[in-house]
């Protein structure tokens, strides 16, 4: 049956930058269809009202520390999880920042930690799931349609780049873990409502210029982005791999 091949049911699945926005409703419509999400990110207090959040809604999470920007921190994060549940079925490479800026002025540490995060980060991340998984794992990298075209009007050189990169790697590392078995596709949203678009833009009416830029006449909310990272992370989705799925609202058209 198809909807059988929605379902996760027993499956491990790690969200980097899982307690917010995008990766938290990843986390969620993975645990609606069965998998243990284990949220991973910076802040202990944000890990433990995000467990509370899908606890209230009837789930079970966990919350792990991580800095993606740390590889050394990536790998001991994926050989516990393995080690803990004795499997490590799906991983999301969501954790990501943006800090805009003019290219001309823009300071060589803001280029550089958007590349650590977005890039570095989504490598470390991969590679180091891989490590751990069986035939049968998915690994969903969260990209964007910035890396595919420069996102207009915005000053964002760093970002593109950086998301450019998180694009390719999934389909690098899809060819280089096909014979594992291992799937690795990338999610390329378009603008998406959270704290990323809401609180670090301080431009207000941004969301009124995406959306006029935008077919579908607006911004997307996470759960739009969230059901597409769950049929790439589930067995519905077993013949892609290497693939960059655009969910944009026609905004790259
Ligand atoms: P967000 O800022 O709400 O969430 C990002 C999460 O990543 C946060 O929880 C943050 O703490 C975490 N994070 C950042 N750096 C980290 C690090 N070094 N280690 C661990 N966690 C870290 O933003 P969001 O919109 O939910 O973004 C999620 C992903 O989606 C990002 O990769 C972003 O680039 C991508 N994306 C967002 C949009 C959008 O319009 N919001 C569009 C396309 C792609």
């Amino acid at each position: 049956m198809y909807q059988d091949r929605l379902r996760l049911d027993g499956n491990i699945a790690v969200v980097t930058g899982g307690t917010r926005g995008i990766g938290l409703a990843i986390g969620r419509a993975l645990a609606e269809f069965g998998a243990l999400p284990i949220l991973a990110g910076r802040n202990e207090k944000h890990g433990a009202a995000a467990v509370d959040v899908l606890k209230n809604a009837g789930f079970t999470a966990e919350f792990k520390s991580l800095d993606v920007g740390n590889s050394t921190a990536v790998s001991a994060l994926m050989a516990d999880v393995a080690e803990a549940h004795h499997r490590l079925d799906i991983v999301i490479a969501n954790a990501g920042i943006a800090i805009e800026g003019d290219a001309l002025v823009q300071s060589d540490s803001d280029w550089q930690n958007v590349l650590d995060i977005n890039a570095s980060g989504v490598f470390w991340t991969v590679r180091e799931a891989a490590r751990h998984m069986k035939a049968g794992g998915t690994i969903v990298v969260v990209g964007s349609m910035s890396g595919l075209v420069a996102n207009v009007p915005q000053k964002h050189t760093a970002y593109n780049a950086s998301k450019a990169a998180a694009n390719m790697i999934a389909r690098s590392m899809a060819v280089e873990l096909a014979d594992k078995g291992i799937r690795v596709n990338a999610i390329a949203p378009g603008y998406v409502r959270t704290d990323m678009t809401e609180g670090g833009i301080d431009n207000p009416d941004w969301f009124k210029v995406w959306s006029e830029r935008t077919p579908l006449g607006r911004v997307a909310e996470p759960e739009e982005i969230a059901s597409l990272a769950h049929f790439l992370a589930s067995p519905a989705s077993s013949y892609m791999t290497g693939s960059i799925v655009v969910a944009d609202g026609g905004y790259t058209s």
